[in-house]
């Protein structure tokens, strides 16, 4: 997993976190603090599998800082899992969380299988088993360390952990909270399928609200006319696609594992999607040509291309072909430092990947704080906000004589409801965050890329939080 093979992947964060740091002020005691992870928990547990043998299954849970509590981060089901790889993806979330202001430390899980080599019955099994290993040493909970889905797993696997949770704890009345990426009828939030690639839109429609730096890419500002080419329309590339599309942005080309489709009138992600359903791919789409390779995609004539299938997709090798002004990384890890240094020189922007794909964690600490309020967002305030604009509307239209067309009223009327509120929340926070990181940038030029600011943004806050807390002696 490591996108330089000098390095393990644990010390190549190591190595990201130090170019950021020379740009801090922070006691190096303080800077060595942050990098380590503070817990580390491996373990082994036996599982009967369906053949009625024995395999003992090897997990791991890493809370890198507990700055902020709880801990937060998915579970992976991977064989690729280790020790290290566990480590680098929980302090990556560490830094992922400051710098959207997401108050939990950085945490992440994993269990070394691979799910299609397993019954639904085993991986229940091992799921609940790995459940009370981490309740057994305290540290899984909702004031602990909170899990979420990662690579191989998703809201089931979280419905039989915060089962498990919930069993091992009776009368735990925040139990729910243990765990986020939930199905909705078990304490999920709405809002949580589409969080990413909306996250996307929004950190990159900030990124081109920015007179000054659209100006320096020679770029009008807005998404209106852009065009948009995606690698990748699995969840977060088909989710960026359409907010892109839906807010005038003009997706010129999709590429998928088989192959690259473009229409320079733009691409509609559902037709692709359905045409996929009826023959298995996106090749031969009507309307659409097939690029040669479907690598050829990513060098394509573009104002902003979005990597969101797979890592190291854009690297020392292809970057100097590529054409986008703007590269906004959806997928985690697709360019690598080489691709960035070339960035650098040829004066395109990376948006990168630890701040502009933090709409899952965003989202999930949303799920979290419903959790713990016991209530669905919009539920006290909803019809109470859609009878005082129908009020508000009435005396308008009654002073002025004139009556607002029907599509105005739905509007003006609504009232929110959950998904509403979650989008709103996701849309602040990924302005937020982009300005900050922005701004940090702005006030040190030297700083060689927007990804070496998002660190010193995440740096600064986990170790003021640090400093302020004092260090226990
Ligand atoms: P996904 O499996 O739903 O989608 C990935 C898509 O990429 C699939 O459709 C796959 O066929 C396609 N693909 C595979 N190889 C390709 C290739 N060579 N060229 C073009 N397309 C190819 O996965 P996802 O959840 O959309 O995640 C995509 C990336 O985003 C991953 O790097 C993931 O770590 C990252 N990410 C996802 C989330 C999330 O909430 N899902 C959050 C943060 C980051």
């Amino acid at each position: 997993m490591s996108s330089n093979q000098q390095y393990s992947f644990f010390q190549s964060v190591e190595k990201s976190f130090d170019k950021a740091a020379k740009f801090t002020k922070w006691d190096l005691g303080i800077l060595e603090q942050i990098k380590a992870c503070n817990s580390v928990y491996q373990m082994r547990f036996p599982v009967k599998r369906d053949d009625g043998s024995i395999e003992v299954i090897e997990a791991y849970r890493v809370q890198h800082s507990q700055h902020k509590s709880p801990c937060k981060g998915g579970i992976r089901f991977s064989d690729e899992v280790n020790q290290d790889e566990v480590m680098a993806l929980a302090s990556l979330m560490t830094y992922k969380c400051a710098i959207v202001n997401v108050p939990f430390g950085g945490g992440k899980g994993g269990i070394k299988i691979n799910p299609r080599n397993y019954s639904t019955y085993e991986l229940e099994k091992i799921t609940r088993r790995y459940t009370a290993e981490l309740v057994k040493k305290n540290f899984i909970g909702p004031g602990i360390d909170v899990p979420a889905p990662d690579y191989g797993t998703g809201p089931r696997e979280m419905a039989w952990i915060v089962d498990t949770y919930a069993s091992l704890k009776p009368g735990e009345i925040d139990a729910a909270g243990c765990v986020t990426g939930k199905p909705i009828t078990q304490g999920g939030v709405r809002g949580r399928t589409e969080a990413t690639g909306l996250g996307v839109f929004f950190g990159i429609r900030e990124v081109c609200n920015m007179e000054d730096v659209m100006k320096k890419l020679g770029l009008s500002t807005g998404i209106q006319g852009k065009t948009v080419v995606v690698q990748g329309i699995g969840n977060v590339g088909y989710h960026s696609a359409k907010f892109f599309r839906e807010n005038g942005a003009k997706v010129i080309c999709i590429s998928e594992h088989d192959g690259a489709v473009y229409n320079v009138n733009g691409l509609h992600e559902d037709e692709l999607i359905a045409f996929r359903k009826q023959t298995g791919s996106i090749i031969n789409a009507p309307g659409t040509t097939l690029l040669a390779k479907k690598e050829d995609a990513l060098e394509l004539e573009c104002d902003i291309l979005i990597p969101a299938a797979l890592e190291n997709v854009i690297n020392g090798e292809n970057a100097p072909r590529i054409k986008a002004k703007i590269i906004g990384e959806a997928a985690n890890g697709p360019c690598t430092p080489e691709a960035d240094e070339i960035f650098n020189q040829r004066g395109i922007l990376c948006v990168p990947d630890m701040y502009l794909n933090a709409g899952g964690v965003t989202v999930s600490y949303f799920e979290w704080l419903k959790n713990l309020s016991h209530v669905r967002y919009g539920r006290m305030e909803k019809r109470f906000t859609e009878n005082l604009n129908t009020h508000i509307l009435g005396q308008i239209e009654g002073l002025t004589g004139k009556r607002v067309n029907d599509q105005e009223r739905a509007f003006i009327m609504h009232g929110p409801d959950e998904q509403d509120l979650v989008h709103s929340g996701l849309e602040e926070t990924m302005i937020t965050a982009t300005r900050e990181i922005m701004e940090i940038w702005k006030e040190n030029p030297a700083i060689p890329d927007m990804r070496t600011a998002a660190y010193v943004n995440a740096i600064n806050k986990v170790a003021t939080s640090y400093a302020e807390l004092g260090i226990f002696p």
